[in-house]
């Protein structure tokens, strides 16, 4: 292999935290290479919200920061996709290059499986959304709808009520007990029974949503996605899903991961520190290391063993 495609890690994945496991393992002046597909989770969004410091900034232009900081400290970054990693940890790329590392930070995010429902991807990340934390001041006192997709859709309107006293729940494919009628109905959210079958949209805005031939305006839409992790790469390195520990240490030695890959549910902030936290924990691993060659690259001949010797005699 070689050395200029050798690298102390190997971060897979170059959203939020990718990017900020790469800020502070370049600052511990580790070879870092960063290889990212380029396709984050929330590149449908406008704005990111919630993220102190940057609220209302474009994701877009977060991650270009984050690029332009981590040049500074030498860290390579490589827009490509990683194909295939092996136990040696040597990764395949799209592109032809391959690389090795001593320790691999899987990011890879996840993508939201959205229900087919004609107009809804083409709304996804504008006005139909599935963060209220993330998207509901923006659209606040507006008609909001929630689409039922899960049982615990009925919590997700009771949560949108927050953001407008006037929410609607379309039931969907949702099955709505007499107990969550009633506490939809003393938060004053109306329940529309029926399969939604489009998303309208007109001048380029979702105006509401159809019921066969009826019709619910509405300016806005919140539904829960099906999260679907990118970890192909950590499953073939034989992880488990869920089998990571809060320091982002996977149960496959030397393979750590963070943010969505591994929490689905971590926004923007919470991502990027999950990065950094988890770096700082790689960093402790690489030192470990590092000092165990160091001493047995001494063979038994440290200035410790020496002067023992010397004290014996
Ligand atoms: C529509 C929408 C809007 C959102 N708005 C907000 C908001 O306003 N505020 C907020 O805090 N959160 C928001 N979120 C959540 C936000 O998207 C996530 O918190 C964030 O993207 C998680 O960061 P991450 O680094 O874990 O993953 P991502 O940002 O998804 O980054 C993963 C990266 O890994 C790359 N990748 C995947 N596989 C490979 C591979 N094999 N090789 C190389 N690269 C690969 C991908 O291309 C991608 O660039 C929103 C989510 C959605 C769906």
């Amino acid at each position: 292999m070689n050395e200029n495609n050798s690298f102390d890690v190997l971060v897979v994945g170059g959203g939020a935290a990718g990017l900020s496991a790469a800020l502070m393992l370049g600052r511990a002046r580790r070879r870092v290479a960063v290889v990212d597909a380029r396709a984050p989770r929330n590149a449908p969004a406008s704005h990111m919200h919630g993220f102190l410091s940057r609220d209302g900034l474009p994701p877009s232009e977060l991650l270009k920061i984050g690029r332009e900081e981590l040049r500074g400290y030498g860290v390579e970054l490589l827009e490509d996709r990683v194909l295939s990693l092996d136990h040696g940890f040597t990764a395949k790329l799209a592109g032809g290059r391959e690389l090795t590392a001593r320790r691999v930070f899987v990011a890879t995010g996840v993508h939201d499986d959205l229900p087919d429902i004609p107009g809804l991807r083409e709304s996804w990340g504008t006005d139909a959304v599935t963060c209220p934390y993330c998207h509901g001041y923006e659209v606040r006192d507006q008609p909001l709808g929630v689409l039922g997709t899960e049982p615990a859709s009925v919590e997700h309107a009771l949560l949108v009520r927050q953001w407008s006293p006037d929410v609607v729940y379309f039931a969907h494919t949702t099955a709505v007990s007499e107990e969550d009628r009633e506490r939809l109905d003393a938060r004053g959210i109306r329940v529309v029974d029926g399969i939604v079958t489009a998303v309208r949209r007109e001048a380029g805005h979702l105006t509401g949503v159809e019921l066969g031939a009826r019709f619910v305006p509405r300016a806005a839409l919140f539904l829960r996605s099906r999260t679907v992790p990118h970890d192909g790469l950590l499953r073939d390195l034989g992880y488990v899903e869920g089998d990571v520990d809060a320091s982002g240490k996977t149960g496959v030695p030397g393979v750590w991961a963070a943010g969505n890959v591994v929490d689905a549910r971590a926004t923007v902030i919470i991502a990027a520190a999950q990065g950094a936290a988890a770096a700082g924990a790689l960093n402790h691993d690489l030192v470990t290391e590092d000092v165990r060659r160091a001493v047995d690259a001494f063979g038994g001949f440290s200035p410790a063993a020496e002067r023992a010797a010397a004290g014996a005699r």
